[in-house]
């Protein structure tokens, strides 16, 4: 058996600490920050607010040092993410070419989000820790990185799906699994009072996913950091970024000991290549993305009632984990999936992802975006033909009448790597040839863990601002 690690053993649900205040305090009365071109100086300035620029954010506030964290996009909660499925997307989600990662003969979709809180915002919230190969494969020690992901996971308060909201998919993940004797788990999520609307995706719309404006930064502007929203940064140097700040309509410049890069794994890279900084050979280089498919199947017995509890993602079953880089997740069809299929309700779907050791590229489109290349490495389509064709027998050995037919169609949700830890970081995320200017995001992966990344981004965040701190 080679069941990824849980790191919660009991099922109950843990309550975050009580916290000063749960409400992101945008900006300090006490030192305001003036509408002006006026440069400020701050300890550290951190760029994005997603997994790991939140993390770095508080880590450095906890340390007391004075932080401002600036995200391009805007603040969202239940109450404002949107009436509609097409307007939360507006909201939270990223558009435009870098949405793609182009290849010569296909396309892949790549979805990251844009708001306080980044990509966790629209998440699925399954939370794995990287398993102890990938560390080893890494060089890192393993007692240091559980002691870093216990950390995160009390604050975003992880632990496994609850018993009543596993859903119909997860059990028909679960069944198949058992019947074949393949190692399965229940997947642990970072939720505190989830009710099972199956919504993740589009902004939680019962505040019970612990995304970073639910958990990191709250506690960071408990502890004096401060958050501009809809402030795009748009160049970066040693000790310097300018910045638009939309929410304000003006320019921005700031001083920082530590100018910390958490745009993400498409934007750090654009902005450090743009300002000439770190390895050449290596920054926007070795871009993974984790690519995903799906296999449904019809169940004729079996039908999903409307309006009944279900997470998102449930299950797991990582028997092919180590030897083939795939794990299979019970997920729901997406709405548009759904909309093909008339009788939905009779199907289920369970996810593919893969670990891929191709490598695609992220250099800047020369007008503020990204242009994202990838080609699919034969291995990672074999991988990905495997993990389907193990998809559609768990099906059948749940009990389903029949499965879909099997295209390769592919979506991905897990850019990372492209500037890795060593090619072009230390371990404090100071990118190389500077003094200044650390990265602290996704970015910062050496390469794919084969499970899903955010527990990863996290920890490895807080290591390299503990790391920064120490020094
Ligand atoms: C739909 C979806 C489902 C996912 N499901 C899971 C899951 O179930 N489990 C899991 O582990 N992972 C999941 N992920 C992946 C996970 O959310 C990401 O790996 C993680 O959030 C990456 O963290 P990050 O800090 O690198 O980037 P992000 O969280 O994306 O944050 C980057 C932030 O930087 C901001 N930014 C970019 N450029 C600028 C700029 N110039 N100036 C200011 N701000 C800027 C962005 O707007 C964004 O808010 C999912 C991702 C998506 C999109």
């Amino acid at each position: 058996m080679n069941r990824l690690p849980t790191p919660i053993s009991d099922s109950t649900q843990r309550k975050m600490p009580p916290q000063p205040n749960r409400r992101l305090r945008w900006l300090n009365s006490d030192r305001p920050l003036r509408s002006s071109a006026e440069a400020r100086r701050v300890d550290a300035v951190v760029v994005g607010s997603g997994a790991g620029g939140a993390v770095a954010a508080y880590e450095l506030a906890n340390a007391g040092r004075e932080v401002l964290v600036l995200e391009e996009g805007g603040y969202y909660d239940e109450a404002t993410y949107g009436d509609t499925n097409a307007q939360r997307m507006a909201n939270l989600y990223r558009f435009g070419e870098e949405m793609f990662a182009r290849g010569a003969t296909r396309s892949i979709p790549v979805l990251t989000g844009r708001a306080v809180g980044g990509s966790t915002v629209i998440n699925s919230g399954s939370c794995f820790r990287a398993p102890g190969d990938v560390l080893d494969r890494w060089g890192l020690d393993h007692a240091e990185m559980d002691s870093l992901f216990a950390d995160v996971e009390e604050v975003i308060c992880v632990h496994p799906v609850p018993d009543d909201l596993v859903g119909r998919n997860g059990r028909i993940v679960q069944r198949g699994a058992n019947a074949l004797g393949w190692s399965n788990g229940v997947i642990p999520r970072n939720i505190d009072g989830c009710r099972g609307t199956g919504l993740c995706s589009f902004g939680c719309p019962t505040g019970g996913k612990q995304a970073m404006h639910k958990s990191y930064l709250p506690r960071a502007t408990a502890l004096g950091a401060r958050v501009a929203a809809r402030c795009r940064v748009t160049a970066v140097a040693e000790g310097r970024v300018e910045a638009e700040w939309a929410e304000v309509g003006s320019r921005l410049e700031v001083e920082a000991d530590a100018v910390v890069l958490a745009a993400g794994p498409i934007h750090t890279p654009r902005l450090l290549i743009e300002a000439g900084l770190g390895p050449a050979e290596h920054v926007g280089r070795h871009l993974r993305i984790q690519p995903a498919a799906g296999v449904i199947a019809r169940f004729d017995n079996e039908v999903r009632v409307e309006g009944e509890p279900s997470t998102l993602q449930s299950w797991y079953v990582d028997e092919f984990r180590a030897d083939h880089g795939v794990v299979l997740e019970a997920t729901h069809l997406l709405a548009e999936t759904a909309g093909e299929l008339k009788d939905w309700r009779h199907h289920a779907l369970v996810g593919v992802l893969v670990g891929d050791e191709g490598q695609g590229s992220v250099e800047p489109d020369g007008s503020g975006g990204a242009l994202l290349r990838y080609e699919l490495h034969p291995a990672d389509e074999e991988r990905l033909r495997f993990g389907m064709d193990r998809g559609a027998e768990l099906m059948r050995a749940a009990g389903a009448a029949g499965v879909l037919p099997l295209d390769l169609r592919l979506s991905a949700y897990h850019p990372l790597g492209t500037a890795g830890l060593g090619a072009v970081c230390d371990d404090s995320g100071k990118v190389h040839g500077t003094s200044t200017v650390h990265v602290m995001d996704a970015s910062l992966l050496p390469d794919a863990p084969g499970v899903n990344p955010q527990l990863t981004v996290m920890a490895l965040s807080a290591r390299a601002a503990r790391t920064l701190v120490a020094q």
